[in-house]
């Protein structure tokens, strides 16, 4: 397969909040007097230019105020941080010394008003010189994707046309995502990001030759590797490298190995870059990685119980045989709820295909996504779910994580996630991932996982429910109207 270089179009907004009270600690007591990050200019930043557009960037202030930060009482975020640098957190983004133009992405186009917690900690950390490297623990729905978005936008210089930022993701989807987020927050910059991903339509190479000139360059780790292999992504002027839901890239070999290898390229000729690594969590592949890559990194942590969302009400029922669930599904859940958009998560295609032709012939109007799919069609069916343009989406894990979409209230664990290859285990961290796809930020939403009546899946259930430390309520007859009713009202899927 070859790679293709795609300039993504601007994206929808999203918006809205969540997070909550941080702890920071430090390894070591600072000694150097202490001095505000934000007065601290970036090295290479240029902020000369722009006194005379500055009136026409200027903020207006009706245009501040559509998305409002609310911050659930939930998590704890524990901040450690290495070495002697001061940091305060940034309550206001105005505390960011950010120029007037990313200012005006964040208020205008983002429609934000501040930083979420996570945001308030890992901004200064990231933006502060010596620009320390940062390992966060953090998960999508947190608000960590304007940590490293900004991190990045606000650490190249536009006035080079070079490539000056990386940002390393697992899936090409979310190398969509994260490049739309970027255009949009750095619309007046005049900052240009490149895409790296796989292309989409199989057996076509065209690899452009010429070398990027984009600052940003957003991808898969195997493009990015053929890219600086083929010396299209140039290494010289590269200061920040992103990893995006490290945990899930570096989980397989030639993940890590493509990964590393890139780390080792940019080292050669730019030891003092830094990196940003975002994991959902930090088990022994990501502590390996990290232990053999990352010197004296700062990092932020989040209690494990506060992982899982608070607003978004988690049902099990246990369903006689595959067809009964398909009723619970369209007969109890979206019949009775007031459900905004739905995914379905199954674990193979065959099963995907399954419940689409089922849920099809009863006149829904579903589409689905899995990866043996072509890279034209998967993306054609996310941007058409992504635009509303479909309500009920059938997917396999492929887009279980990053994928952000506001409207998704319901969430359907068609098949519990175990992991492949172990006897049936869960998957605890895919379960969390689906999970976070609906009340994204804080909304409303309801995840119902439907069993088969065996050990297997019922054991599955009880060992999320354990590790989580979370009781998920039982839905206790699959067929009785009233559970569900009180259910989709509890979880506001349903008016009283
Ligand atoms: P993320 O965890 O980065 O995927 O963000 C989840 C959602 O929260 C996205 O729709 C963001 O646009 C939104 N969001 C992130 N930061 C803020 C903020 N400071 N204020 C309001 N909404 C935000």
């Amino acid at each position: 397969m070859a790679d293709t270089a795609e300039k993504v179009p601007a994206a929808e907004s999203s918006s809205s909040s969540a997070e909550a009270s941080i702890a920071v600690e430090k390894t070591e007591p600072t000694t150097t007097e202490k001095k505000k990050w934000g007065d601290v200019e970036d090295d290479d930043e240029e902020e000369a230019n722009a006194v005379s557009e500055l009136n026409s960037l200027s903020i207006k202030e009706e245009e501040k105020h559509e998305s409002v930060l609310e911050e659930p009482e939930d998590s704890n975020i524990k901040a450690v941080t290495s070495g002697d640098t001061p940091y305060t957190s940034a309550s206001r983004f105005e505390d960011l010394n950010l120029s007037p133009e990313l200012m005006k992405g964040l208020y205008v186009e983002m429609k934000f008003e501040k930083p979420s917690k996570i945001q308030a900690i890992s901004l200064p950390m990231i933006m502060t010189p010596p620009h320390k490297h940062l390992i966060a623990q953090a998960h999508n729905g947190s608000g960590k994707t304007t940590c490293f978005v900004l991190g990045m936008l606000s650490r190249v210089d536009p006035n080079l046309r070079e490539p000056q930022a990386l940002c390393i993701c697992p899936t090409r989807e979310l190398a969509n995502q994260n490049v739309e987020v970027l255009q949009k927050m750095g619309k007046f910059t005049g900052i240009a990001v490149e895409v790296a991903v796989p292309e989409r339509t199989r057996g076509v190479s065209n690899m452009r030759r010429d070398a990027v000139s984009a600052q940003v360059v957003i991808g898969t780790p195997g493009t990015i590797k053929k890219w600086i292999a083929f010396k299209k992504l140039g290494l010289n002027h590269l200061k920040i490298l992103v990893f995006d839901e490290a945990d899930q890239m570096l989980a397989t070999d030639g993940f890590r190995d493509d990964s590393l290898r890139i780390m080792k390229d940019i080292e050669r000729v730019n030891p003092t870059f830094q990196v940003l690594l975002f994991s959902a969590t930090f088990n022994e592949t990501v502590k390996d990685f990290v232990a053999r890559t990352v010197k004296d990194p700062n990092q932020l942590f989040v209690k494990r119980e506060d992982l899982a969302l608070d607003s978004v009400k988690q049902y099990k029922v246990v369903c006689p045989n595959e067809q009964t669930k398909i009723e619970v599904i369209k007969d109890q859940i979206m019949e009775l709820g007031d459900i905004g958009q739905t995914i379905i998560f199954v674990r193979t295609k065959v099963s995907a295909n399954k419940l689409h032709k089922a849920l099809a012939e009863m006149g829904y109007d579903v589409t689905s996504v899995h990866g043996s799919m072509e890279n034209e069609d998967r993306d054609k069916i996310v941007k058409e779910f992504k635009d509303c343009l479909t309500q009920v989406l059938i997917a396999t894990d492929v887009i279980a994580r990053g994928f952000d979409q506001q409207r998704v209230n319901l969430v359907v664990n068609y098949n519990m996630p175990t992991k492949h290859d172990s006897g049936g285990e869960p998957d605890y961290e895919v379960y969390l991932h689906r999970v976070g796809r609906a009340g994204r930020f804080g909304r409303k939403g309801a995840v119902f996982n439907l069993l088969l009546d065996d050990r297997r899946d019922i054991e599955v259930m009880e060992k999320i429910e354990k590790y989580f430390g979370a009781h998920v309520k039982e839905i206790k007859s699959w067929n009785s109207e009233e559970e569900y009713k009180i259910a989709l009202k509890e979880a506001g899927l349903l008016d009283e």
